[in-house]
């Protein structure tokens, strides 16, 4: 028996969107000729200068230009926390993608959302991911991808005035990596964001340790786009994964975004044949369609180490 496991994003609460690159729609015919987003125009929404990350692949790999719209996504939620984040990514990417088409008045949308904290696997690891996702309000689908990262900085740590921050801030890469400072204890005020000076830095650390109830100011990376250079090169690498699948088309219906689905599991055990949960075949799904494709990524002679069975090694 192979058991099929999720191993994405669960839905939007919408319920459009049913796995991971697939809108259910009802089929539409695409030409197959050109690619249909040749010489369109998408609106990015972004405050904060992704445009030279997302716009360069999307152009090469199928000639669609990308424009920048300058709408405030921080309603959808922070970094920095002062506006909580609500919904899953792929929901607010999706979001933000339709506050950039509404302002620029286009039905083509991009838009990506990060998530950055520790990872679920080695908590003492931040891990980044990101997703980017393009929004086709004409044809009614919706394409994403993702790309996660431990290459990610994310630093903190909490100082007195006139403490040394000298090794911190070797290891949070100041001044490349921004910094945010902010009252560790009691008050949320003030708040200094995008510090790269030392001047800044020690005044805001300063400030922000009078205001607290405990004498600490709160250092900590600035994680948005434009602060955090390795942030910058996830984002840079999900949109690469997009525009490959954008520029990868139905085998059934010619829609743009076939690619990965879902994710089979099950590969029988050495010893006892027992089918061990890990990867035998991938899915390869149509965004437009119903069309779907199953991909062996393991041959069938391939047989799991009996150390991975739950009856050879309980
Ligand atoms: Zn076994
Ligand atoms: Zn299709």
């Amino acid at each position: 028996m192979l058991r099929r496991r999720r191993t994405f994003d669960p839905p939007v609460s919408d319920g459009q969107t049913t796995s991971p690159g697939t809108t259910v729609h009802p089929s539409r015919r695409w030409g197959q000729a050109d690619h249909p987003y040749t010489g369109r125009t998408a609106a990015l929404a972004t405050k904060h200068d992704k445009l030279p990350l997302i716009a360069p692949p999307l152009e090469d790999a199928v000639g669609l230009r990308v424009e920048a719209v300058a709408v405030d996504t921080d309603a959808l939620g922070t970094f920095t926390g002062d506006i909580p984040r609500q919904g899953p990514p792929l929901d607010t990417a999706i979001a933000k993608a339709r506050l950039g088409m509404n302002a620029a008045g286009r039905p083509l949308g991009l838009a990506s959302e990060g998530s950055i904290g520790p990872d679920p696997a080695m908590p003492f690891v931040h891990s980044d991911r990101e997703i980017v996702v393009l929004v086709d309000d004409e044809n009614g689908i919706v394409v994403w991808e993702s790309h996660s990262s431990w290459d990610i900085v994310a630093k903190s740590t909490s100082v007195g005035p006139d403490e040394d921050l000298g090794p911190f801030l070797s290891q949070a890469r100041f001044p490349e990596h921004q910094l945010i400072v902010r009252p560790n204890c009691g008050t949320v005020h003030p708040i200094h964001k995008g510090i790269s000076s030392l001047d800044h830095l020690t005044a805001a650390v300063a400030e922000c340790a009078a205001a607290a109830t405990d004498g600490l100011a709160r250092v900590e990376t600035d994680l948005r786009a434009h602060a955090c250079p390795s942030r910058r090169a996830v984002i840079a690498a999900a949109a690469e994964r997009l525009a490959d699948r954008i520029a990868t088309r139905c085998p059934a219906c010619g829609a743009p975004g076939w690619g990965r689905v879902d994710v089979l599991l099950g590969v029988p055990c050495a010893w006892c044949g027992t089918e061990v949960p890990r990867p035998r075949a991938e899915i390869d799904g149509c965004v437009a369609c119903e069309h779907r494709q199953t991909r062996s990524i393991v041959s069938a002679e391939v047989r799991a180490d009996p150390g991975e069975c739950p009856y050879c090694n309980p």
